[in-house]
């Protein structure tokens, strides 16, 4: 088993292998840098603790209807753990062979961490951690008492708006392009306000209400392409505080070029995966994780790639 290669459901049904394996099954997933993150990890724990030589993450490209199959077989071939990612994170979490999901990653609706157990899967979700601990590695900003703009009003925006709700945020702000999705968010979300104020907007549109000094964090795909629209204009926002952008490929998106042009601390959404990662591989090792050590790894496959 090779730990750089891209494994398919095929390479599943003949899986045998001794030691402890970890995954993370995407579409695409060809272009992960999880396994590098995990396997560096892997390798200093070893060093310390030979419990860990044989354990090692790999990569599975499984579409979306090849998950119930692809679930089954890791729990047969006994994957301590599995990472989920684009599309699955949605569908596992309503997937009969998920047995228990973490309580704080019910309202978010999706999971992207797993753990065996011998009654079936042990779902979690580790993303708000990671934009959490990114926020405040990156930019020294914690999310309690924060005025937020967030922006996208898909996946990524729902657990980030469960994280700032948890966390306790002064003020949400969410921004989205279509209307009908916004809505849909904001309906997901009031069960879970509480007493803080949830307000959406048109990002074309920014109201005067818009607190100065908010926390701007885009979790739209606006900006994975270089000819992508920006996803609000900074300049047309009461004077941000930081912009935080959850894309990390390409590193720098327009949005933080705009930011940049404006002297905002700023900061890409690397650090949230490498902190995601940490929380998963906790979850797995139910210990300490060598953080810098993925971070390094992280930075070193993005380095190669621009
Ligand atoms: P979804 O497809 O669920 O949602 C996409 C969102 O982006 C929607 O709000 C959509 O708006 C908006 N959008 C897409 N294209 C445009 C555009 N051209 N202009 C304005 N808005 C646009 O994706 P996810 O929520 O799963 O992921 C969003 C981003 O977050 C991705 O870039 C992903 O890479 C990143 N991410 C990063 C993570 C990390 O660890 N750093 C973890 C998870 C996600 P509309 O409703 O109008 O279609």
């Amino acid at each position: 088993m090779d730990a750089a290669r891209t494994y398919s459901l095929a390479d599943l049904e003949t899986w045998s292998r001794p030691g402890v394996s970890l995954a993370v099954l995407g579409h695409p997933i060809k272009h992960s840098i999880s396994p590098a993150m995990h396997n560096a990890a892997l390798a200093e724990l070893a060093r310390a603790d030979a419990r860990f030589a044989d354990w090692r993450y790999f990569r599975f490209e499984v579409p979306p209807e090849e998950l119930p199959r692809a679930l089954e077989l890791l729990h047969a071939k006994r994957f301590l753990g599995v990472n989920l990612t684009v599309p699955h994170k949605i569908l596992a979490f309503t997937s009969p062979r998920v047995a228990a999901i973490d309580p704080a990653a019910q309202p978010v609706g999706a999971i992207n961490t797993l753990r065996w157990s011998a009654a079936g899967w042990e779902g979690f979700n580790t993303d708000g951690h990671g934009l959490a601990t990114g926020l405040h590695e990156d930019l020294g900003r914690a999310l309690a008492g924060a005025h937020v703009i967030l922006l996208g009003a898909g996946g990524a925006a729902r657990g980030a708006a469960i994280e700032c709700l948890q966390q306790g945020v002064a003020s949400l702000w969410i921004a989205n392009r279509t209307r009908e999705n916004l809505d849909g968010l904001l309906t997901q979300l009031a069960p879970f306000a509480g007493e803080i104020p949830v307000h959406g907007f048109d990002p074309r549109t920014p109201p005067p209400a818009l607190p100065r000094g908010a926390l701007v964090i885009n979790a739209t795909s606006a900006g994975l392409k270089p000819d992508d629209p920006l996803p609000v204009d900074l300049a047309a926002l009461p004077a941000p505080a930081a912009v935080y952008d959850m894309i990390y490929n390409p590193p720098e998106t327009r949005l933080l070029a705009a930011a940049r042009a404006l002297g905002l601390p700023r900061a890409n959404g690397l650090s949230m995966l490498v902190h995601q990662g940490a929380r998963s591989l906790e979850i797995w090792t139910g210990g300490p994780v060598p953080v810098e050590a993925m971070a390094r790894a992280a930075r070193a496959e993005m380095a190669g790639r621009h």
